[in-house]
């Protein structure tokens, strides 16, 4: 799961990073509107925390200018503001969810679960496709009903898949998905990652699609287990 925040609080910021990093995330922190457009343009994001008062612009200003170019990415909004107002411009400029300073690290990843789940259409938390479920909350893969482990990585790449079921992700998003900006990465670690995660819950269950990218396999094609 890769979420952006921006935030220019260093204190507010280094918690989350450090609270969301800790659930499996992979974070991303900037402090300013013009470096998230930046960092928007040069990532794939599955998320996005928004803090509202921003040195170089008000964060409403941002979102409704990035809803206007067309950006779905679901965003939540921070704020110390505590007025109807506020709550209702911020929806309206296209914000997805709204949580008012202080806030709970463990209310916000809660919530941004929640973010992500509707968009995915699912109204429970468990992902289940085919023999296997996934719970992004426990971060408990099964299947056929046993535990597989995962390492943190292979995790992150599994959701990625499954957050993107019939959709073909390039190399670039997956490594997006996978690893934060500051990490060193092997040109096949990626492959790397694909390799185990087949072999630990079948050949089938990521899709090479030849010179795109790749997908989610067919529901029930994890049976077939390398
Ligand atoms: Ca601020």
């Amino acid at each position: 799961m890769h979420v952006l925040v921006c935030e220019d609080d260093e204190l507010i910021a280094s918690g989350i990073k450090a609270g969301l990093s800790a659930q499996g995330m992979i974070v991303e922190h900037v402090a300013t509107a013009a470096a998230a457009r930046a960092m928007l343009r040069a990532a794939e994001f599955d998320v996005m925390v928004l803090d509202l008062g921003l040195p170089d612009e008000d964060g409403l200003k941002l979102l409704a200018q990035l809803r206007q170019k067309g950006l779905e990415l679901p965003v939540l909004i921070l704020t110390a503001r505590d007025s109807v107002t506020d709550r209702v411009d911020g929806l309206q400029a296209g914000a997805d969810d709204y949580l008012l300073k202080p806030f709970d690290l463990r209310e916000l990843f809660a919530r941004l679960q929640t973010l992500l789940r509707r968009v995915a259409g699912r109204s429970v938390n468990l992902i289940e496709h085919g023999a296997l479920s996934y719970d992004p909350s426990s971060r408990v893969t099964l299947l056929g009903g046993q535990p597989v482990d995962l390492s943190r990585r292979e995790q992150a790449l599994l959701q990625a898949l499954l957050h993107n079921r019939g959709r073909v992700l390039s190399s670039e998003q997956l490594k997006d998905s996978v690893y934060g900006f500051g990490d060193e990465l092997e040109s096949n670690a990626l492959n790397v990652h694909i390799h185990h995660l087949r072999r630990k819950l079948g050949n089938g269950i990521v899709e090479t699609v030849r010179g795109l990218g790749y997908r989610l396999g067919p529901a029930g094609s994890e049976d077939s287990r390398a």
